[in-house]
């Protein structure tokens, strides 16, 4: 069940064992930021209440391993007229055809590198389709993460985008199988590799203008990157 009870318990910092994130500060911030907030205890609650929040319209996935475990394109697929899939490529279709036919749906669902406790979450893109329709386009952008990727303030929040996520994501993709972060100790080098996966740094202050919703979905435990 959605949750935004203040009475909500503290989750561990992943940066720092001995900082306890609180989640109901968290909340607040981010509404205070114009967020929508929902929390959940259980990830089969959240990918339900999407699928019952999100119906009749053109739906995208943008890359995200959190949306891929939680299955949230087959929780979606019935209850909407199409559900574009970054991952799904149609036959024959280049990267660059199936990314731009993610951006300007009705919705538009990622994730993010990390969310700080003081309302703010960052993301690190390569090619930059995920943030782009992340920012425009869509009428309504759900953001979906886990505990996990909560962190104290901004600034250990992009430490956490640049030297956790990014080095993970990294590795995941076989293309960039070959950048420092994926071969040696698991932290950011700046590097100068050509298949390098941080090319820009968004940080997501407030709701955008002119978009009608901004949700952020919180589940309690590990999720994605
Ligand atoms: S800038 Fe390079 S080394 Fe740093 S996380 Fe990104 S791909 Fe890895």
């Amino acid at each position: 069940m959605a949750n935004t009870d203040t009475t909500i318990k503290a989750v561990t910092n992943p940066q720092n064992n001995n900082t306890p994130i609180d989640i109901s500060t968290t909340i607040q911030a981010l509404e205070r930021n114009k967020f929508i907030v929902k929390y959940f205890e259980h990830p089969t609650d959240a990918t339900a209440y999407l699928a019952n929040r999100i119906q009749n319209k053109r739906v995208a996935l943008g890359d995200s391993r959190t949306l891929l475990e939680l299955g949230v394109y087959d929780a979606l697929v019935p209850y909407n007229i199409e559900v574009t899939d970054i991952h799904r490529p149609l036959p024959g279709e280049s990267f660059r055809e199936t990314a731009l036919r993610t951006m300007g749906r009705d919705v538009f669902l990622t994730s993010v590198n990390a969310l700080s406790q003081t309302g703010e979450m960052v993301n690190i893109d390569g090619t930059g389709n995920r943030i782009a329709a992340s920012l425009f386009g869509s009428e309504e952008v759900f953001f979906v993460l886990g505990t996990n990727k909560i962190t104290p303030d901004l600034a250990s929040a992009i430490y956490r985008a640049r030297n956790v996520a990014a080095p993970q994501n990294s590795k995941k993709n076989k293309k960039s199988s070959l950048n420092p972060c994926s071969k040696l100790e698991e932290k950011c080098y700046d590097c100068g590799s050509p298949d390098r996966i941080c090319n820009a740094l968004t940080i997501y202050y407030k709701k955008m203008r002119n978009m009608q919703i901004m949700e952020v979905i919180i589940i309690n435990g590990d999720f994605g990157f």
